[in-house]
């Protein structure tokens, strides 16, 4: 259930229907959209009905029941007003959300050495992202594959954040190791395979960093909310929802099936913000640029692409990673998509009345005019 609360109205009105309201069982969170209050009620509200709670304050605008099973999630939670996650990086703070700029995350799939790590965060830093991405924990299907640095590869993640200043979002599997990699990471992220692994989804939500929650390569989409509900309800108002391709019958010619009709079913669904990663959802560095494109099109907020100095020796992942060249030219593409639709660049980016027509054009003939 949730209650709107007229423009204007004081905090303190609103710390005194909240008390009124106050019972064992409930639970009360007031969300200050930009442009309206809504208290939001959770659990028992069985004694409690409209036209009762319409009778508290003459500053209730209206009183609406959520019939989602994913409360917080649900886009009428906050009254269809979607929300913003704004990350800290050294460079400055970074917004996700419907009507932020597009964010730009790239880093390899591991981080394999310090230098490697360093060195392809310039480069990204240099192509325009905002964000470099690296696991120091990896969950491969065969225990002999390579595992991950760990610890180590979380020092050399921390130096590439202090020597570019970009963001750092890094995967956490387990609940013994989310302190230390919160340490570095500006952003959580939770791989697919642990999407339902509630202990560790009701932990990063009690963390209170920000928290990228990839979709289970089965999952359907009400369980991903459900999901992004348990962090929600640890009281992380800050989770990003990150499609990355789930199994279909098909997997003769890429990885997975990416699942685009995703955004504009979230955007319906939930106020939480979209990121897409087209390298796991295909697999193929070949299909990479154009469903990174599409993906914007369709009205991404955010994009995750794997990238490494040299794809053919990457311990992991490499057939699916751009070469920093490849990222360079398709976050150049990116850009001219997004102006296209309309989305606002990057403060820190290159604006592109610099770059002759031509040039920043996408290599495609159908943009929407
Ligand atoms: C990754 O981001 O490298 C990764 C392992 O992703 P996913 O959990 O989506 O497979
Ligand atoms: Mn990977």
């Amino acid at each position: 259930m949730i209650i709107v609360m007229k423009p204007g109205t004081s905090p303190k009105e609103i710390d005194r229907i909240n008390q009124e309201l106050s019972r064992p069982n409930l639970k009360i969170e007031t969300s200050l959209g930009k442009h309206k209050v809504v208290i939001g009620l959770v659990g028992d509200t069985d004694d409690l009905n409209r036209e009762q709670i319409q009778a508290i304050s003459p500053w209730v605008e209206t009183v609406l029941q959520i019939k989602k099973p994913f409360k917080r999630a649900s886009l009428e939670f906050r009254h269809g007003e979607y929300s913003e996650v704004v990350v800290s990086t050294p460079n400055g703070n970074i917004s996700f959300g419907k009507d932020a700029p597009l964010v730009n995350v790239a880093g390899p799939c591991s981080v394999e050495s310090e230098q490697m790590i360093i060195d392809i965060a310039f480069q990204l830093k240099a192509a325009g992202a905002q964000f470099l991405r690296g696991g120091a924990y990896k969950p491969r299907t065969s225990p002999y594959a390579f595992q991950g640095h760990a610890e180590l590869a979380l020092e050399w993640l921390a130096t590439a954040r202090q020597e570019t200043g970009l963001g750092i979002i890094t995967e956490v599997m387990d609940t013994a190791d989310i302190d230390i990699v919160a340490e570095v990471a500006d952003v959580l992220q939770i791989g697919a395979r642990n999407m339902q692994n509630f202990s560790l989804l009701k932990k990063v939500g009690a963390k209170g960093k920000p928290v990228l929650l990839k979709r289970g390569m089965s999952a359907t989409i009400q369980e991903w909310l459900m999901a992004a509900e348990y962090i929600l309800a640890a009281g992380n108002p800050n989770v990003i929802l990150c499609e990355r391709g789930i199994r279909t019958f098909d997997k003769q010619y890429t990885r997975n099936t990416y699942d685009i009709s995703v955004i504009p079913v979230l955007r319906e669904l939930t106020h939480l913000p979209i990121m897409l990663d087209p390298s796991h959802a295909t697999g193929k560095s070949q299909y990479v640029a154009s469903m990174a494109l599409a993906a914007i099109a369709a009205g991404a907020d955010a994009l995750m692409i794997e990238v490494h100095l040299n794809p053919a020796k990457a311990l992991s992942d490499g057939p699916q990673s751009l070469t920093p060249k490849q990222y360079e030219e398709l976050i150049q593409e990116m850009a001219a998509i997004s102006k296209a639709i309309g989305r606002l660049s990057q403060p820190s980016f290159i604006s592109l009345e610099a770059i002759p027509e031509q040039e920043s054009a996408p290599k495609f003939d159908c943009i929407p005019a």
